[in-house]
């Protein structure tokens, strides 16, 4: 396909102008299209190369964003906080279930365990009732096939629960999706975009926005290798959807309020014995936090 230069977008009006071409950008460009909105999809660099590439590919089905930070005995007196905790589960796993009947071919099914350790700070019949209430919440339509079996026989079908520490009595099974490639989910729903009407433009920085009585002036830089040039479009809405860059994107109205904050992580990607190939455990860090074992092709990745 041709590429035009910059400067055929100058002057353009849009309805809606949104900034970054990841996961969000890509779905939002997607729906606001199909909707009718006179759309322009930007990024600076390729699509979905931002953090959309670089995740832990995991369809998550929300277990964690029904931990609360305080003891559970004070759920009562937090009703607005478990409300928004369990609305939220539910939209996850109602979002999990449109991805798995809409794009299985993206996706991979995998069985992962769930350890039950004496010192875990979720006693399991705790762990039980988050399980089944994550699956209820999401009406069973794509079920996590949630069960809880003995060590013993466990082992006989999981080389890796046999491996597992032998203080570990019990474990829990239950079946996760994984992303195979997130960024080719953002390219197929930017293509998808682009037939509904929108107009996408990667390798494109916005360098700079402001505000023209009713409408927002965009100013765009050409960043695809020895290309240059400049444009201003004009659009009614501007959605920055930079991910981490967000406080970064010049001018973005945000009277110097960072909404990005950084915290510590690390992913670590080992090669286990073969036999644990495409099986991964869930279980909750001594600060409560969700870790993981992660089956990725022929290796695992661990981490938070
Ligand atoms: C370590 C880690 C593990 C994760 N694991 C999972 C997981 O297992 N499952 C899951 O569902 N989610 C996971 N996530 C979260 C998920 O990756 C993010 O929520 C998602 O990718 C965010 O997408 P985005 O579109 O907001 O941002 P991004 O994908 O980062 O997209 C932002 C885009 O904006 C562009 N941009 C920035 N500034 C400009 C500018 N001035 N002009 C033009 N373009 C610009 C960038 O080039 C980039 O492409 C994980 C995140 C991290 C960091």
């Amino acid at each position: 396909m041709e590429r035009l230069p910059l400067e055929t977008l100058e002057s353009q009006n849009y309805d809606v102008v949104i900034i970054g071409a990841g996961a969000v950008g890509c779905a939002s460009a997607r729906q606001l299209a199909g909707r009718g909105f006179k759309t322009l999809l930007i990024d600076r660099g390729d699509i979905g190369a931002g953090t959309s590439s670089r995740s832990s590919r995991m369809l998550y089905s929300g277990l964690g964003y029904l931990v609360a930070k305080y003891p559970l005995w004070q759920i009562p007196f937090h009703p607005h906080d478990m409300m928004q905790r369990l609305g939220y589960t539910a939209e996850v796993m109602r979002c999990r279930a449109e991805l798995v009947q809409e794009m299985p071919h993206h996706l991979t099914k995998h069985t992962f365990f769930y350890p039950f350790r004496q010192a875990d700070q979720y006693a399991p019949w705790l762990v039980n009732i988050g399980f089944k209430l994550v699956e209820g919440l999401g009406g069973w339509k794509v079920p996590l096939a949630y069960r809880r079996i003995d060590r013993e026989a466990a082992e006989k079908n999981s080389a890796l629960v046999a491996a597992l520490d032998p203080q570990v009595k019990s474990v829990a099974v239950f079946e996760e999706y994984m992303y195979a490639w997130p960024e080719r989910i953002c390219v197929d729903t930017a293509l998808d975009a682009e037939k509904r009407g929108a107009t996408i433009r990667n390798y494109t920085e916005v360098i700079g926005i402001n505000k023209i009585t009713e409408h927002w002036n965009i100013q765009l830089r050409e960043c695809a290798p020895e290309k240059h040039g400049l444009a201003n479009v004009q659009a009614k809405i501007v959605i920055n959807a930079a991910g981490p860059w967000v406080d970064f994107v010049p001018d973005a109205g945000g009277e110097n309020q960072k909404r990005i904050i950084g915290i510590k992580g690390i992913n670590v990607m080992v090669r286990l014995p073969e036999a644990f190939k495409g099986q991964g455990l869930e279980a909750f860090s001594r600060k409560g936090e969700p870790y993981y074992v992660f089956p990725w092709r022929d290796f695992h990745f661990i981490g938070p």
